[in-house]
């Protein structure tokens, strides 16, 4: 599923037993407005069960919109009452992190229980903590009125993505939000690692996510609405990518970052990131050929009757 050929790719989830990358989300102006958008993608707690949904909009629609258009578009139907209901919907978020989502919800008056593998991540105090794995969900059927999953498919490997949103298609009784990167060049962000030469995505992302591939891990489904937003990324051709990886020989520029580990070798220590003549280059030219994007893809999806 669009995976880097060269990259090295891990099997597992230890990646998220530590409590390395939590930091990182914290003080995140983006993360505020993504929470803006997550809420007002659900509306009112309780309030959507009541709600006409429109059809899904195209790929076409999508690609042409940006980052601002989309949060406008999102911010023009925030009309809705944002008053907790008493009948308040209860959801899962699943791969919660710090629950900087999960809180949201509950001030929103959703009652969340907040699911990971990570201790480390629930010590950082998401709502009513469960450890557990995506692929084995301590819930019964239809037991939530929604699942919330941000920035988790992206890391999973075969077969735990297959299983795990099999497993989140199982537990909700209806809404499925999902959030990933939206149409990641996972090269763009490669690291290599100067003890084993592993290549490796730099966040552990192993899957490129766009709607059509995200849907189709959840049969049965139908897309609600959604959102792309957050911050700016830049594409990067493959060809002229290949010329600064290969000849350059120079990879992400977030090499000398806190919080980089080879998950092939454990190596921990990269040289901080230098431009030579020809990756400074290739950079020219790429800000000439390619466009900012948003980053970031919400997708609220509706079990179908
Ligand atoms: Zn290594």
């Amino acid at each position: 599923m669009g995976t880097e050929p060269e990259s090295w790719q891990p099997t597992g989830l230890e990646r998220f037993e530590s409590a390395d990358g939590f930091a990182e989300y914290a003080d995140n102006p983006d993360l505020e407005a993504r929470n803006r958008a997550i809420l007002s993608l659900l509306g009112p707690a309780s309030g959507r069960r009541l709600a006409s949904h429109t059809g899904r909009c195209s790929e076409t629609d999508l690609s042409s919109e940006t980052g601002l258009s989309s949060e406008t578009r999102l911010s023009s139907k925030t009309g809705r009452s944002a008053q907790p209901d008493q009948a308040a919907e209860q959801w899962l978020d699943v791969g919660c992190g710090p629950g900087i989502a999960g809180r949201a919800l509950e001030r929103s008056g959703r009652t969340v229980f907040s699911l990971d593998a990570s201790r480390p991540a629930l010590a950082s105090g998401p709502p009513r903590p469960v450890c557990a794995s995506i692929d084995t969900l301590p819930f019964a059927d239809r037991s939530v009125d929604g699942v919330l999953c941000l920035e988790v498919l992206e890391h999973l490997p075969e077969p735990i993505l297959h299983r795990g949103t099999e497993e989140l298609a199982r537990v909700t009784s209806r809404w499925l939000l999902v959030g990933v990167p939206h149409r990641e060049n996972l090269a763009r962000n490669l690291l290599l690692c100067p003890a084993c030469d592993a290549r490796f995505n730099r966040s552990g992302h192993l899957h490129r996510f766009e709607v059509p591939n995200l849907l189709a891990l959840f049969p049965g489904f139908r897309v609600s609405d959604r959102w792309v937003g957050g911050p700016k990324v830049r594409d990067y051709p493959g060809w002229l990518l290949w010329v600064r990886h290969r000849v350059a020989r120079r990879f992400s520029e977030m090499s000398g970052l806190k919080g980089n580990c080879c998950p092939r070798c454990g190596n921990r220590t990269f040289p901080p990131f230098r431009h030579n003549l020809l990756s400074f280059a290739t950079d020219a030219v790429n800000r000439l050929l390619s466009r900012r994007r948003p980053y970031w893809l919400l997708i609220l999806l509706e079990r179908e009757a």
